[in-house]
């Protein structure tokens, strides 16, 4: 039983050495169905307590996963993606009501975290190590991946199921055990795919559960038995798990926050160009660290752009997503802390001299009054200084910085901390490559929306979108889940083969 239902809340449970127990926290935070704003179940705000438990557990299952062959583990993996087809749409339905995203944007995220055990399934091909004979006289030398020991995973709110599952599928292959930290606001699917994970064989103690904020993650952040430490979240967050992770003698990977330009030359498909900038903008309600938030049309690209954007937005039809029979387009927010947060960023932006000309913060959602709902909204004419061109909104907000050359909209990219994805829309493949080698920004779409990277590469977010050295997922995964031991080999055994042949133990049989 992964929670407990008292009278009135379902209460989460930790997943300590197979087991779900009580946390020993004393407070607790809710989380809500953000379609209906009620709350469907309490986080407890678990600490060291908590953490060291998991982490026990988690060593004492590392001694014998580590001496597993590679191709069980990966057998595990290859029962586990059946596991998660065979409980997709409960998945997706688990994501939708926790998070708000649409059903089919949910089922999508399912099958994102789906592709990540896909690719933990082929991991065996991709764990040799290098090997040279005679590198020096009679010297050879090869290197054999080991994994590190105990890892951790710190998972944000956006997508409940896909993110952890960039972490702890190949984490697991690679030999290693995981105490997962999901996000408090969102901790359900996660429970519901480590049964799935059990199911599937592996042993207790090998994926672990702890919930909690800030003092669950100082508590993973600072305990000696943590190797390293994956983290997906805001910057400053990331900044912070990096640079504390390695005071504690960690390896850190700390995805952060993101703003991603869009840039829109004048001989782009505008149906096209629109309708896919409408789904990166407002896809997942903007709640993405990949949604295009900032639309840099070029020349004359901006009047035909913003007539068509603006049409397609506002027909866009936004409701509640937990009940079957509505198909909206949108849905809510996480939050209503969080949609108070973006309606004020919008607010700033229109005193800062922008033109709100889509405004969705009057929506009303006639059956869902209690819902965290805002419209698709768009800022038009923003200046690369203002709040709403250089911050995440992380809502359904897309800003707009009309520049006269492409050569201008470069120059905005190169003045954003950020750099996680960027996208050019056009017909010119100069343009298209002239893009792609000089903006700034870790991963380029050429007339694709939202280029998030697929299981198979890393997630490759620079500037202050990305902390570390080797990125989530592909093959830097599992370059930082392994550590390489090389050997050097040298057999004394005084004369030649010849001679040896001749001593009766070394003797040829005659035949
Ligand atoms: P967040 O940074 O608030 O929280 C992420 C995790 O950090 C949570 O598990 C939370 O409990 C923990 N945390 C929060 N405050 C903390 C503190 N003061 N000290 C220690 N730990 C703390 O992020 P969020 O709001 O859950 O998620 C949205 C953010 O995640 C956005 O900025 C988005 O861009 C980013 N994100 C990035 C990627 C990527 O790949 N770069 C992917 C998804 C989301």
């Amino acid at each position: 039983m992964t929670t407990t239902k008292s009278s009135t809340t379902t209460m989460c449970k930790l997943l300590v050495g197979g087991k779900w127990i009580e946390s020993s926290a004393k407070e607790f935070i809710d989380v809500y169905n953000p379609s209906s704003g009620e709350v469907i179940a309490r986080t407890p705000m678990g600490g060291m307590q908590d953490v060291d438990k998991a982490v026990q557990a988690a060593s004492k299952a590392f001694v014998e996963w580590k001496e597993v062959p590679i191709v069980e583990r990966a057998r595990v993996m290859f029962r586990f993606k059946n596991l998660l087809e065979a409980s997709y749409e409960e998945l997706a339905k688990c994501v939708t009501r926790e998070h708000g995203k649409t059903l089919p944007e949910a089922r999508a995220s399912v099958q994102r975290a789906i592709e990540v055990v896909e690719f933990a399934c082929g991991i065996p091909s991709l764990f040799f190590g290098d090997s040279m004979a005679n590198i020096a006289t009679n010297v050879d030398c090869e290197t054999i991946r080991h994994p590190l020991g105990v890892c951790a995973g710190i998972a944000p709110f956006n997508f409940p199921a896909m993110v952890p599952l960039w972490m702890y599928p190949i984490a697991i292959t690679c030999g290693n055990t995981f105490v997962l930290k999901p996000s408090e606001r969102v901790p359900l699917s996660s429970m519901m795919i480590a049964e799935l994970l059990e199911k599937a064989g592996a042993p207790a103690g090998v994926l672990n559960i702890v919930h909690g904020g800030k003092d669950c993650v100082n508590a993973l952040l600072e305990h000696p038995d943590i190797k390293a430490i994956s983290f997906v979240g805001s910057t400053t967050i990331a900044k912070y798990i990096y640079e504390q992770g390695a005071k504690h003698g960690k390896r850190v990977q700390a995805a952060g926050g993101a703003k991603n330009h869009i840039i829109i030359m004048p001989d782009a498909d505008m149906d096209h160009t629109a309708q896919a900038l409408n789904a990166s903008a407002f896809g997942c309600a903007g709640e993405r660290c990949m949604a295009g938030s900032l639309a840099i049309p070029v020349g004359e690209a901006a009047d035909v752009l913003m007539e068509k954007l603006v049409a397609t937005a506002s027909k866009m039809k936004v409701g509640r997503t937990d009940v079957e029979d509505k198909h909206p387009d949108m849905g809510p927010l996480i939050t209503s802390e969080h949609l108070s947060k973006v309606k004020s960023m919008v607010e700033k932006g229109k005193s800062e001299g922008a033109e709100v000309l889509l405004d969705g913060r009057d929506l009303k959602v006639q059956d869902a009054p209690n819902g965290f709902f805002l419209g698709p909204t768009i800022i038009d004419r923003a200046r690369p200084s203002m709040s709403v061109v250089q911050d995440e909104i992380f809502g359904p907000v897309l800003s707009v910085v009309r520049a006269k050359t492409i050569e201008d909209a470069i120059n905005i990219g190169a003045q954003c901390p950020y750099g996680n994805g960027a996208v050019i829309f056009t017909e010119s493949g100069k343009a298209a490559r002239e893009f792609k080698h000089r903006f700034n920004a870790g991963m380029i779409g050429i007339n694709v929306g939202v280029p998030a990277s697929m299981a198979w590469f890393p997630f490759t977010g620079w500037n202050n979108s990305f902390y570390g050295d080797l990125h989530i997922q592909g093959k830097e995964g599992i370059q930082f889940y392994t550590q390489q031991k090389m050997t050097m080999t040298r057999w004394f055994g005084g004369g030649s083969l010849a001679e040896k042949f001749q001593d009766p133990v070394w003797k040829p049989r005659k035949s």
